[in-house]
């Protein structure tokens, strides 16, 4: 386990072991959507499955900012390793914002001790945007709740050992509840990976619940409170991935640099021309904007004011930086660009998630929006400006 009070030594470490046991992987990871068990176990010895647990219980306990430097680094490397990171934090901020001393103890202890990997289930088949529209039922029964439905898109959804879900413990907003479930509970199961363009590493599967049987233990927080879990854990998950988006972007520049450096056209480097050198000048000043704009978030919320529109703002801006960033990289490399070789492809392919998952970047705008015309006076609530998904 690294010091927890030493950022920088945590970070060295990590690109040491990355580069060194990694980085060779990545083409083959890739190609065959698979992310190996020896990587697995490399992030778990590197306490990443524990950066958001407490030190009190064995974790690093970073806070935002901190862990979106972590996420930015791993990201500078793979976007699907960066998500390795990044969805168990956001599945693991539920139970730091409202599980019981029991719940923390246990669950942090399992993280930290063994590295035991959360999921997060909140999507289904007709509530993607609208996360508030989901139907997974949460009916009680006894001393607990039996739950059925079907989650969408859950990453790591076939290999966690713990899953928080949400479902629906009466009508509205208002009758959502957040739950956590282990792997293997019984009529708990996780279907096929999905084929994606990008983050192919990064396993993403249904899960479905046929009638799991849980204690009201497995409740976090009061029935009724999972929105408010939700969106609060967005507010600190979306800087997380603007940091990946960040990281992305930053080594499509990078490659995008060192290539035009090395590649002659017309006797000369292509670096020497000039629409070449504004592009690589555009990229760099737009990944420097994500870049503040992401440590403005986190450190807003580490500073105890969370904002959710500087949450929105900078996952909106990065990810559409990162977007632009790697396509830009791969016309830097002309041709060879568009090879699978070169990696670059890659980075394009990966950058286009982040513009979509954590909630789409419409739905940014639409929270931007909405937290602007908040203010006493202001126009009423457009459709669609409650999704958080
Ligand atoms: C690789 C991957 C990993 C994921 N991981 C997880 C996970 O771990 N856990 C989890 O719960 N979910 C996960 N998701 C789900 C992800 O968060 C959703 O896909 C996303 O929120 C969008 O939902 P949707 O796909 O149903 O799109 P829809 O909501 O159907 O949106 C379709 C289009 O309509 C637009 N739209 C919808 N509503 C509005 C509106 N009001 N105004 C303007 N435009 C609108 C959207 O922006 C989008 O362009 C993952 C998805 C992927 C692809």
């Amino acid at each position: 386990m690294v010091d927890p009070s030493d950022l920088d030594e945590l970070l060295r470490t990590l690109r040491r072991a990355l580069r060194e046991k990694v980085v060779a992987l990545l083409a083959e990871m890739d190609e065959r959507q698979e992310l190996p068990e020896s990587v697995r176990q490399l992030f778990v010895r590197l306490g990443l499955f524990a950066l958001v647990v407490p030190e009190a219980y064995g974790g690093l306990g970073l806070n935002l900012t901190h862990l979106c430097r972590v996420i930015e680094e791993v990201a500078t490397v793979d976007a699907s390793l960066a998500v390795l990171v990044q969805a168990p934090a956001t599945a693991l901020r539920p139970l730091l914002l409202a599980g019981t001393p029991e719940q923390q103890a246990r669950y942090f202890g399992e993280v930290a001790s063994r590295g035991a990997l959360f999921a997060f289930g909140l999507t289904e088949p007709q509530a993607g945007s609208d996360a508030a529209s989901l139907v997974t039922r949460a009916e009680r029964a006894g001393d607990g709740y039996i739950l059925s439905g079907q989650k969408r898109f859950v990453t790591n959804g076939d290999i966690a050992d713990y899953y928080v879900v949400f479902g629906r413990t009466g009508a509205g907003r208002g009758g959502i509840s957040a739950f956590v479930i282990p792997a293997g509970a019984p009529g708990l199961s996780a279907g096929k990976h999905e084929s994606k363009m990008g983050l192919r590493a990064s396993p993403t599967t249904d899960l479905f619940l046929e009638g799991v049987r849980v204690l009201e233990s497995a409740r976090i927080g009061a029935e009724g409170e999972g929105f408010g879990l939700l969106t609060a854990t967005f507010t600190t998950s979306r800087p997380t991935i603007a940091a990946q988006a960040v990281g992305l972007a930053q080594a499509a520049l990078d490659a995008a640099c060192a290539y035009a450096l090395e590649r002659r056209q017309f006797g000369r480097a292509i670096a020497d021309f000039q629409g070449l050198r504004f592009l690589l000048a555009d990229m760099a000043t737009e990944i420097e904007a994500a870049r503040a704009l992401t440590y403005l978030a986190s450190g807003e919320y580490d500073a105890g004011r969370p904002s959710p529109a500087l949450a929105a703002m900078a996952k909106c801006f990065a990810s559409d930086v990162a977007m632009r960033v790697a396509t830009d990289a791969v016309q830097v490399f002309g041709g060879y660009g568009f090879l699978k070789d070169y990696g670059v492809e890659r980075l394009m392919r990966d950058a286009k998630i982040t513009q979509i998952y954590e909630g789409t970047n419409q739905i940014m705008r639409v929270i931007i929006a909405r937290e602007l015309l908040k203010k006493p006076g202001a126009s009423p609530a457009a459709p669609g400006d409650g999704a958080t998904a």
